[in-house]
């Protein structure tokens, strides 16, 4: 394994680096203030992200998008994870599930939406189907060629600045031998179909300003040319596609992490109690190890992973320790710097605070910590009871 940066890479890291302390970084405390990234704010953020070529850097060259390898997104990820996720997301790095787009699909959907001009949200989870996608209750009936969706989508991120949602639905039902199985498809929805409603969702305390929406679907026709991949293969098209996002999740808690140590170091070098500065502490210093090794061994394990995904080979299970693990990591190192900062750590004048409730959210959402020790232990344990 080979961790040495190529100068494209390291010329990547500087500039968006640079791009994220100069156009994003600003606006932090305002989108937590307020709990919103205003329209204007989102659109000159987006302009400015296409101007400096980072929009949509992980879809391919050849159809207009930055074509970097998976270690460069990876390194690209975790810079952008140093700031707001409201305000980080905005530079899109469009779902790769798009890739699965053919025909009519890609002139509507995939290529208008590397160019900036379209955004996607992905709708999966239902209040009754979370870690648990199967038990999906959204239906698409056959009618004629099309089909006829109705049901409810909770949680669904961005949706309410979305240009269209890829939603999964159950088609149908299989006999297998353990009983009968649900068959999903996924379907590109454009905003505004007759029979489909967004409203915005309860507010999570992780992410301020990145808000998240319930879809409802009443009698919502759609066609034969909306389908995402095969009918009745949506997981498999999820499956071959949406493995990465976890990578994406384990890289932006590596750069949460990082600039959060630094903060705490910042203030334990400087903190003085007891006559000298907190640093001095064993109780102090040792926390600043701990959390040091830890981002670097997370910051490791993401980049290994994206090695993988590059040479071909990486699995489910090394998607699933990275984010895992990086997830995992962000908790503690987080919480280790409210303590360092004492009761500071918890005021709102700092952004500490913030960053401990961020955390929060990664490990529950793109498979919880317990599904991703499920996803590691099935793989472990299959060959040898088989
Ligand atoms: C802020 C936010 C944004 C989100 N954005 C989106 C989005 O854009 N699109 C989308 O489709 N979804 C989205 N989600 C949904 C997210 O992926 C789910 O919340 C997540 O998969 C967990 O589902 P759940 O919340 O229903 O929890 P549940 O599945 O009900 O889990 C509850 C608890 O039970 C545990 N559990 C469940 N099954 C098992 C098992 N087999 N073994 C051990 N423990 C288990 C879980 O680990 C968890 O601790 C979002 C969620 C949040 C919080």
């Amino acid at each position: 394994m080979d961790f040495e940066l190529s100068t494209e890479q390291r010329l990547i890291v500087d500039s968006i680096r640079a791009f994220v302390a100069r156009e994003l970084m600003p606006h932090e405390d305002a989108v937590e203030r307020t709990g919103e990234v205003p329209a204007e704010l989102d659109a000159e953020i987006r302009a400015k992200a296409i101007a400096a070529g980072f929009y949509a850097a992980n879809m391919p060259e050849a159809i207009g998008g930055g074509g970097l390898d998976a270690v460069s997104v990876t390194l690209m990820e975790r810079e952008l994870g140093r700031t707001a996720f409201a305000l980080q997301y905005i530079v899109h790095r469009p779902s790769n599930i798009l890739r699965a787009c053919t025909g009519a699909q890609v002139e509507r959907y995939l290529l208008p939406t590397v160019r900036g001009e379209r955004v996607e949200c992905l709708a999966m989870t239902e209040p009754g189907a979370g870690s648990d996608l199967r038990a999906m209750t959204t239906k698409a009936e056959r009618d004629g060629d099309g089909y006829v969706i109705n049901g409810r989508k909770h949680f669904i991120s961005y949706a309410d600045r979305a240009d269209y949602a890829i939603v999964f639905a159950a088609s149908g039902t299989e006999e297998t031998p353990r009983g009968p199985k649900k068959l999903i498809t996924s379907f590109l929805i454009d905003m505004g179909t007759p029979g489909f409603e967004v409203r915005r969702g309860s507010a999570s305390v992780s992410h301020r300003g990145f808000h998240h929406c319930e879809l409802e679907f009443i009698d919502c026709r759609v066609g034969p040319e909306q389908v995402l991949g095969a009918e009745h293969r949506g997981f498999d098209v999820a499956n071959e596609w949406l493995g990465a996002t976890r990578l994406t999740v384990a890289a932006q808690c590596v750069g949460r992490a990082q600039r959060v140590h630094e903060m705490a170091l910042d203030w334990a070098a400087t903190r003085k109690q007891f006559g000298q500065t907190i640093g001095r502490f064993q109780g102090v210093s040792f926390k600043l190890a701990d959390m040091a090794t830890e981002i670097a061994a997370a910051e490791l394990l993401a980049l290994d992973c994206a090695g993988k995904l590059d040479r071909g080979t990486a699995t489910d299970p090394d998607f699933a320790m990275a984010k895992l693990f990086a997830s995992e990591m962000l908790g503690r190192v987080t919480d280790n710097a409210v303590q360092i900062f004492g009761g500071m750590g918890l005021m709102e004048d700092l952004p500490i605070e913030r960053f401990w409730r961020d955390a929060r959210v990664e490990r529950i959402w793109d498979g919880t910590s317990e599904i991703q020790r499920h996803i590691i232990s099935r793989a472990l344990l299959r060959p040898r009871e088989n």
